[in-house]
Parts: structure tokens; sequence; C-alpha cells
């Protein structure tokens, strides 16, 4: 095993040829002419010339040895369907998705806008984009329309995917309401909406614009669709994240450079790989729906009947969401890339009981498995009993991520599986690990609250906020910054303003330009980071990101608001959840029944516009809020009562009843 710490200096003082030997973990069609062009920061143009595509990588080059391998798992605890793709079958779906979709119209370098559930077809549709060389846009599917049509209006899609409804603990959530709301409120007009029929939920469909997904795939059972090579600096996707403030931002990524990115990570910093078995043989599978979780007798286990053979296959679980960067990069693209049998998971942790991830790790004997800290807490809750009634010993790591991962989680889980807890610290922007242990380099110890080690290709510092400098000596906390070029894999820009791109990311430390994750870290004397939080204004909850602004300015929009403040507080369970203080316009004769029924708006409010997981846990009305004497909103001032601490130097406050009345609030 190598040494991480060579490795590392490596990936940094020789770039160019460390990552030309990365690149060859992927097909090209073309290989590529210039390793990085960095010859305007901060844009980083990587493996110039090379010509590529995404779903050849992942599904295309795999058909020679593993055609036969299951490749996507679909299981939903929430319709009891499990169904298998082989390579083979999967390469045949995705080309009759990327059939259908050009012939609503779809080009290379057009956007397709997926607003669904997770189901077979998602994948199906991201990987056809990316076949045809168009751009996916993922929205959670949990997001109300008024979020949607933003994103809409923002990527300007020219056809929609989305499903008649998703579901969630048993309760189905229709989709096409919410779309049909969203596609009345944007300003952009597509023109085309695939609409994929679950049966879940009744829908009508739009003569003229909707189509439904079974009638134009019966068209096009025998399709044949090329796969288009692409720039390896064409954009496969945008992915929109919270900022500061209300206007999501775009994630905009390249191809070549994350194909890279990702087969590397799986083999560096996963440890994972496809396994060794030839599949030349056995029956067809697929399109099965058999009752889950435990009928044996349905989506058969990678490696067919043969013990020997399974045990060789490498399956990856990871419980994320498509509409999530975690699901982009390790539910659909990584482990594909890599040859891995993927489970894409619809349900809960806990239905029907809190033993239902681990029925399917043993059941498919499960290899890596990825999830994140809200996930165990809630799971933790749970009679530990449920983790050993299976059979867990095809299980190399858990893989956590997101969001912090607390010491009495972290010792719970480790306990409960006995394989090592993996932390990995990144971020929508990076779309692989910044902070972890290369497992695959070298296994280096973990240590408790850390996530690790900078990744190789990350030029990692802690700076000063005030003067930008680098700290040096362990124990200073400082804002987590990136020398540039960004790795490969990362964003390229935000999508149709580089301006956003340059400003936000790259111009907020003093005196450089340097990339700002916008977290606060500290190293200790050993070199293992730790994050402490964020410098700015989003909160995590339950692994999710969300702006507080973005809720401020959701929440101000009721008539009788004045004024709002959103602030996280921290959460046994999600991590930290939005708490708001809102100023009623009309404080004066505002009994208890109408504050009630005012709080009771604004949750309503934020459902129908942001969703339900921006939903403020609390919405306290307020006399007035604690500001400064020049009048800024003491935020940070107001999570420290909220969480019961200390809120510091109050001198510049301008009123401190304000502060007062929250923190009885909040305590009460
Ligand atoms: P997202 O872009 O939604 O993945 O959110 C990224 C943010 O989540 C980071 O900037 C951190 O604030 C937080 N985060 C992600 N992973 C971790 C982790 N392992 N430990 C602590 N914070 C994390």
């Amino acid at each position: 095993m190598a040494d991480y710490a060579q490795f590392y200096r490596r990936s940094l003082d020789e770039r160019d040829a460390f990552w030309a030997e990365q690149a060859e973990l992927i097909d090209w069609k073309q290989p590529p002419q210039q390793i990085c062009d960095y010859s305007h920061p901060p844009f980083a143009r990587w493996f110039v010339g090379g010509t590529t595509n995404l779903c050849h990588n992942a599904v295309d080059r795999h058909l020679s040895q593993r055609a036969l391998q299951p490749a996507l798992i679909c299981v939903s605890t929430e319709t009891g369907q499990e169904r298998s793709y082989t390579f083979s079958e999967l390469h045949v779906e995705v080309q009759r998705m990327a059939a259908v979709l050009r012939a609503l119209g779809v080009r290379r370098g057009d956007r397709v806008l997926l607003y669904m559930p997770m189901i077979a077809e998602a994948a199906f549709a991201m990987l056809a984009c990316a076949r045809i060389g168009a751009l996916h846009t993922v929205v959670f599917g949990g997001f109300a329309a008024s979020s949607l049509a933003s994103r809409i209006d923002d990527a300007e899609p020219t056809v929609i995917v989305s499903a008649d409804a998703g579901s969630r603990g048993g309760k189905v959530v229709p989709y096409k309401p919410l779309l049909d709301e969203a596609l009345r409120i944007a300003h952009h007009k597509t023109a085309q909406v695939l609409m994929v029929e679950r049966g879940l939920a009744p829908m009508s469909l739009v003569p003229g614009r909707d189509h439904a997904w079974t009638t134009l795939r019966e068209q096009h059972l025998n399709a044949e669709v090329a796969c288009e090579w692409v720039d390896a600096t064409h954009p496969s996707y945008t992915l929109y994240t919270s900022g500061t403030t209300g206007r999501p931002k775009g994630v905009q990524r390249d191809t070549g450079g994350y194909a890279v990115a990702l087969a590397a990570s799986m083999r560096h910093i996963f440890d994972a790989e496809a396994g060794q078995t030839l599949f030349t043989a056995g029956p067809p599978q697929g399109e099965k729906a058999a009752p889950c979780p435990s009928g044996a007798q349905d989506a058969p286990a990678p490696g067919g009947g043969d013990p020997r053979e399974r045990r060789s296959v490498g399956v990856f679980f990871c419980t994320s969401d498509i509409g999530w960067v975690v699901g982009h990069s390790y539910i659909i693209y990584a482990p594909l890339i890599a040859g891995m049998a993927t489970i894409l998971y619809e349900g809960l942790p806990t239905r029907p009981d809190a033993g239902v991830w681990w029925s399917l790790v043993e059941k498919y004997r499960v290899t890596h498995m990825f999830s994140a800290p809200t996930a165990v807490r809630v799971l933790k809750k749970q009679d530990p009993r449920y983790l050993r009634r299976y059979d867990l010993s095809s299980l190399t790591a858990l893989f956590l991520a997101g969001e912090p991962l607390d010491e009495p989680t972290a010792h719970w889980i480790s306990d409960a599986l006995g394989v090592p807890i993996v932390d990995n610290y990144w971020q929508t922007e990076t779309g692989w690990p910044i902070l972890t242990i290369a497992r695959g380099v070298e296994k280096l110890p973990t240590r408790l609250g850390s996530p690790g080690f900078p990744m190789y290709g990350y030029d990692v510092r802690l700076v000063d906020e005030a003067t930008g400098e680098d700290l040096k000596e362990p124990n200073q906390k400082g804002v987590l910054a990136i020398e540039g070029p960004l790795p490969p894999g990362c964003m390229q820009t935000v999508w149709r303003d580089d301006a956003r791109f340059v400003g936000t990311y790259w111009g907020s430390i003093p005196g450089r330009q340097i990339y700002s994750t916008f977290d606060w870290g500290i190293r200790d004397k050993d070199g293992y980071y730790f994050i402490l939080g964020r410098t700015d204004d989003v909160i995590n909850v339950a692994g999710h990101r969300l702006g507080t602004r973005e809720i401020e300015e959701c929440i101000a929009q009721h008539a009788g608001v004045a004024e709002v403040a959103v602030v996280g507080v921290a959460d046994a369970l999600k991590g930290q959840v939005a708490m708001a203080f809102a100023v009623a316009r009309d404080a004066t004769g505002l009994d208890a029944a109408a504050r009630l029924r005012l709080e009771g708006e604004i949750m309503k409010l934020v459902d129908g516009q942001l969703g339900a997981v921006a939903r403020p846990a609390r919405v306290h009305i307020v006399a007035l809020l604690p500001k400064t004497r020049s009048g800024k909103l003491l935020r940070r001032a107001l999570q420290a009562v909220c969480e019961g601490r200390d809120p510091g130097d109050l001198t510049t406050m301008e009123d401190p009843a304000a502060l007062e009345q929250a923190r009885a609030l909040a305590q009460g």
C-alpha cells in the first residue's frame, strides 16, 4: 500500500502527470491533448482536446465483460417493487429513453429538467441525457412549485421528465399538480413534458405538451442511439444549490473531468471495484416486480446463484436521492463507471422496519454503503437488534457525508456494524470528497469528529478571514479554502453566470483569489481537519443545504409579516433545523389564536413555495428582532440564544429585550 502523504504531494507537485494517469481509468474517443488549461483563472479546463461520453463510460464499455451482471437495482419499500437491470438491459432502456428525448426535440447542449422520484426511469433519463450530450438538471422531488418554476426559468429546459407521483412513508405525493403549477408560473415555456406513469396518482395529460412514457417507449423499443462524443469540457449537468441569496445557483459540471474524478475516487477513496466475475451467460433479468424486501425470488442478487461469484461483485448502496449531488455522483455515475452494481432506493430507513437497509445489504451482498449522519441518527433511536438480524459480512465500509458526524452517532454505528465508518466532507460544487481518508491508497486511521485529510488534487488551505493569510499552526480556526485550479470534477462555473462564480466563490477572501468553501475549519497537529460550521447563512437540515435568506424571502411575502429572521438551530436528530422569528405587521391585538393562525399560514407558505424540506421547525411571532444600532440583524446572536449559548459581545445591540424575548420563546 502506498504512502498517502506522498500520493497527495505528487497530485499537486506533478499535477498534470498525476491526472494524466487517472485519465486512463476511463475510455476516451480522442485522448486529451492538454491535461489542465489554467490560463484564465479561476476557470480550469481539464483534459482539453479529449472527447468522451459519460454514458459510454457508465454503461456501454462494460458490455463486453459484464453484460449480464446487475448494474441498476431499484428497490422501493414504498410500492413494494424491486427491479434489477443488467448492464445489457440498462443499455437497452437508456437507448429507448435517449430516442424518446431526441424525438421530443432534445439536441446536444439542450437542458432536460428532471423532477422525479427514485425510480429506474430517473436513472435512464440522466444516462440518456449524457448519451446524447444534453445536460440534465435534476430538481429534488420534494421541492414545491415556485422553487421548481425558478429552476425552470434558469435552466430553460427543452423537455421536462417527471412522474405522476412520489411516495414517502406510505403517503403518495402527487407531482403532476406541482409541475403543472410550476409550468403555469414559469416565464420559460417548456414545449414538451414526458410523464412516467407509476399508477400512484391520477393525472391528466395536456394535449400537445404532455406525453406518456409507456406510449413513447413502445414506439422506440428497438432504438439504437449511439453515444455522442463530446469534448471533455462539454457540460454534463447543472444542479441547483442554496447560497446566501434567494436565487439558487446552478452548479455546472463538465464531462471528462467529472468522469475521471469519479473513476479515481472509486479506486483511491472508496477502495471499490467491480470484481472479477465475467457475466457471459445466464437468463435475462429485469422488469420484474415482486414483493419486497424479504422476497428472495425477486430481483436476483449480483452473481446469480453461485455464492462464490456473488462475493466477487462490487455492490454500491448509496441512500441519498438523485436530487442531490451525492446521488448524482454515488448512486448513478461513479458506481456504474466502476462497473459495479448500484442500488437505487425509494423509501425510509425505518419502513417496514429499521432493518430494511441491512436486509438489502444481506440480500445483495452490498460491499460499500454511503449514507448521511442524519439517517444513522434516525436508526439509532430504533432497536439495535435490527442490525444484528442480517448477515452484513459483505460490507467493507460505511461512508457518511453531508453534515458533521457527531461522536455518539459515529460510535453507535461503528459498534453496531463492525466496519470502518468513514466521514467525508464535500459540497455540491466539488462533486466528490475534499476531505476524507483515501482508503484505496493508505488506510490511515480515522479520528472521531474529523473527516480526515485533504484529498489528492485539492490544495486545501485554512485562511484568516480578515487578512486572507494562510494559517500554518495547528488548531487555528480559519476559513477552509482551496487554491486554484480546483481538481477535475469540480464545478466549471455557475450556469450562465461566470461573474457570480468568480465573485461568490473566488472573491470572498481578502487580498487573494482562492476558492472559499464557506466553512470554518481547523487542522490538528497531525494534519486531521475538523469542520466547524458555515461562515455564511447556509444551514444544513438532515444533510440538506438551505439558505436562511431564501426562507426569509419567502416568509416576508406574507402580508401579515413586517420582518423576519431565520436561523439554524442545533437539533439532535437533523443536525440543524430552521427557526423563524417574525415580527407581525399588526402586533397590537394579536391574540394567541391569531398568532397560531399566522404561524400556520407562514408554514403553509413555505411548504407551498419551497417545499416541506425548508419548513421551519417553529415560527415565533415576536415584537422586534435583535439588531445592531446600525440596523444589522444579529443572526449569530439569535442562533446562540436559541441554542442556549452565550450570544457574545452585545455592546452594539440596539435593544437587548429583543434577544431576551427570543431566548424565552426558543427555550419555552
Ligand atoms: P451540499 O452542497 O448540500 O452537499 O452541502 C455542503 C455543505 O455541507 C458543506 O459546505 C458543509 O457545510 C456541509 N458538510 C458536508 N459534508 C460534511 C461533513 N462530512 N462534515 C461536516 N460538514 C459537512
